[in-house]
């Protein structure tokens, strides 16, 4: 098996921990940021529906 896995930010190839295979970002802190932002932005444009349907 390939336990290989490219960054979704940087690129670079890193290997996901086995706790967490689905890991996408490497542990670099600009990525992690980079991750926390994605994540918010995404709640907030789900929390924008949420709100746009009430
Ligand atoms: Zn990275």
């Amino acid at each position: 098996m390939c336990g290989e896995q490219r960054c979704a930010s940087c690129g670079k190839r890193f290997s996901p921990r086995p706790q967490n295979p689905g890991q996408q970002y490497c542990s670099e802190k600009a990525c992690q940021r980079d991750r926390r932002r994605r994540w918010q932005n995404e709640k907030q444009r789900t929390d924008a529906d949420y709100r746009d349907n009430q």
